[in-house]
């Protein structure tokens, strides 16, 4: 039997993201899945391979993008590629922008097409201007209809960079309007994640139900328990703010460079504390925004998480099999397991104890 339909047996010395098994290192891959683990594997053949040294592992996925930031869709794509992304998570685009078609991947594509914001001089450049329950909840309508697979809503600005702690347009949705959107997508099977900074804006989402937080700077104590309590995702895009800090092109004054590197302490601090605090981390890194290159934007933030004192397996979790789970992929990606996708990564050592081993994999699998 030729080897393709045999299936392909990886023996590397460990595996990563393969718990509960815990059986010898083995992989049997056929047709683009994992089809068997261990003694199983090397019980149904197929062409071996010696991988000595190599810890195998799931690709990283990055649960937050802008696919339209940047060079261009065919662009990003190319990108995450290249970097051995295997899914990305699509935040919000303009209303004029085509919707993105998953291709098959790699990397699969997930979207939440257009962005669910508000009107007036609180409205938010990658969302729809709408106002009031009723748009809203057609409108999240309309986005499960065009084939999103999470309904993103903006309910604050940005931050202000000069001034620690505030955000501008803190409460730029009403209960009403979030409650009214959150119940359109569930009733349409949709999680919803929303762009918010700030306790007030926070709180009030979490009271609506929804599913996921992005950003979340300025917290407070009382909204990450509460987010733990809940099981509410948290990506906090920490390497979006490092990017301007960086200011490679010489934007900000010594005030506003403070200023941000404070920003980028406090949230280093709160992801710290989330992880204390059981909430659930998602990997994601708002690539295509400002200098966040599509592709190695992941790598950045997985690296701001680790200076910022998240343990290693927190950072290995929150990428692969939580990340996978949070954009509807459970199964599929995110772990070494039978049915998962064979995206794999082979690295000379345990991701689980250096995520960042995933930026020069020695081989991998798609
Ligand atoms: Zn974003």
């Amino acid at each position: 039997m030729p080897a393709k339909q045999e299936g392909l047996c990886l023996l590397p010395q460990g595996l990563a993201g393969a718990e509960p098994y815990q059986g010898p290192p083995a992989v049997l891959i056929r047709q683009g899945r994992v089809a068997a683990l261990g003694e199983e594997a090397l019980a149904k053949g197929g062409q071996r391979r010696e991988m000595p040294g190599l810890w195998l592992s799931p690709a990283p996925l990055d649960a937050h993008v802008h696919l339209y930031l940047g060079p261009g869709p065919e662009h990003a794509m190319e990108a995450w590629r290249r970097a051995g992304v295997a899914a990305v998570r699509d935040l919000g685009h303009k209303p004029h922008h085509a919707t993105p078609r998953d291709g098959g991947g790699p990397p699969l594509l997930r979207t939440a097409c257009v962005g669910l914001g508000a009107q007036g001089e609180a409205a938010y450049w990658l969302a729809a201007p709408l106002s009031g329950a009723q748009a809203f909840a057609q409108a999240a309508r309309e986005q499960a209809r065009r084939g999103a697979s999470v309904i993103k809503l903006f309910a604050t600005g940005l931050l202000d960079f000069r001034h620690p702690g505030e955000v501008f347009y803190p409460r730029a949705l009403s209960a009403e309007e979030v409650g009214a959107a959150v119940q359109e997508a569930h009733a349409a099977g949709l999680p919803v994640t929303v762009h918010a900074n700030g306790e007030t804006a926070v709180s009030q989402a979490l009271a609506q139900g929804v599913d996921g937080i992005e950003h979340g700077y300025f917290l407070g104590p009382r909204c990450l328990m509460s987010m733990a309590q809940k099981g509410v995702w948290w990506t906090p895009t920490l390497a979006a703010v490092q990017a301007h800090l960086e200011d490679p092109e010489g934007r900000h004054d010594q005030a506003t460079l403070e200023a941000l590197a404070e920003i980028v302490r406090r949230q280093a601090a709160q992801i710290k504390r989330g992880e204390e605090l059981g909430v659930n981390l998602v990997m994601g890194s708002d690539a295509g925004s400002y200098n966040l290159p599509h592709g190695d934007a992941l790598f950045r933030e997985i690296a701001a998480w680790l200076e910022a004192g998240v343990s290693p397996e927190a950072v290995f979790e929150a990428s692969t099999k939580r990340a996978a789970r949070s954009m509807g992929l459970a199964g599929e990606l995110g772990e070494i397991a039978v049915g998962a996708r064979d995206w794999l990564l082979a690295t000379p050592g345990d991701p689980r104890r250096d995520p960042l081993l995933w930026r020069r994999p020695v081989w991998r699998g798609f």
